[in-house]
């Protein structure tokens, strides 16, 4: 008899898959195993969720699939934040950054443990530690090109505010993940001054996240159950 048993439904799980991520979120490369460490589902869904996970915590991750058995085994890691190859510590804005391996470096001055972006990573800051003009405008631009977009509130940390949401990218579905600077003067975000504001966009395709957020009900929300609508 076979001991394989059938891949979970993944609508069935809750959003965080039931796993506590934040068990491995201490900086040391994990290799995950399918059904003991996340359900029984496809690694890349179990990739997706961990990312989403780490954005909650305001940190960064690199995740992958094993490359000899890429349909059990993920491998993830966890640092303070992101940076961009050439660009200082978020954090701190030291340039001392001590290379630890290809894509991992450590702040000499702060201690920051840093995932090295590739150029197309969306979040980076500038010298003073905000965010820059350059990236605010790359970020509102990805918000920009999509229709239909949607946000909602969904949480903060102690420099921004976190919204989720959809919108569509050429008649596609995604799935919006948004970080706006916080206002000192406790402005509330709104449509005309969220593009002053933005400085983080990322976008997954709905198709991506399936199991994971219904884009219908997403979709079938009335308005007025959204707090940004563009
Ligand atoms: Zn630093």
């Amino acid at each position: 008899m076979s001991k394989r048993t059938k891949a979970v439904a993944v609508e069935e799980l809750p959003e965080d898959l039931g796993v506590d991520w934040s068990k491995w979120s201490d900086g040391r490369a994990f290799r995950l195993k399918r059904k003991r460490d996340f359900p029984n589902i496809d690694p890349g869904i179990a990739r997706e969720v961990c990312e989403l996970a780490a954005h909650k915590m305001g940190k960064a991750v690199r995740t992958a699939r094993d490359r000899r058995v890429p349909n059990k085994l993920l491998w993830i890691q966890f640092a303070d934040a992101y940076v961009r190859e050439g660009q200082p510590c978020p954090k701190c804005g030291s340039r001392k950054l001590y290379r630890l391996h290809a894509n991992f470096t450590r702040c000499v001055q702060c201690n920051a443990q840093l995932i090295i972006s590739a150029a197309g990573l969306d979040s980076y800051e500038d010298d003073t530690g905000t965010v820059g003009p350059r990236a605010r405008e790359r970020a509102g631009g990805k918000l920009k090109a999509l229709e239909n977009v949607r946000l909602e509130r969904a949480g903060e940390s102690p420099s921004s505010e976190i919204f989720n949401g959809y919108g569509l990218a050429e008649g596609t579905p995604v799935i919006i993940l948004a970080e706006f600077q916080k206002d000192e003067n406790g402005h509330e975000l709104t449509v005309r001054n969220m593009f002053e504001r933005v400085s983080r966009v990322k976008i997954f395709p709905a198709d991506s996240m399936a199991g994971l957020v219904n884009i219908g009900t997403l979709m079938n929300r009335a308005d007025s159950a959204w707090d940004l609508i563009l």
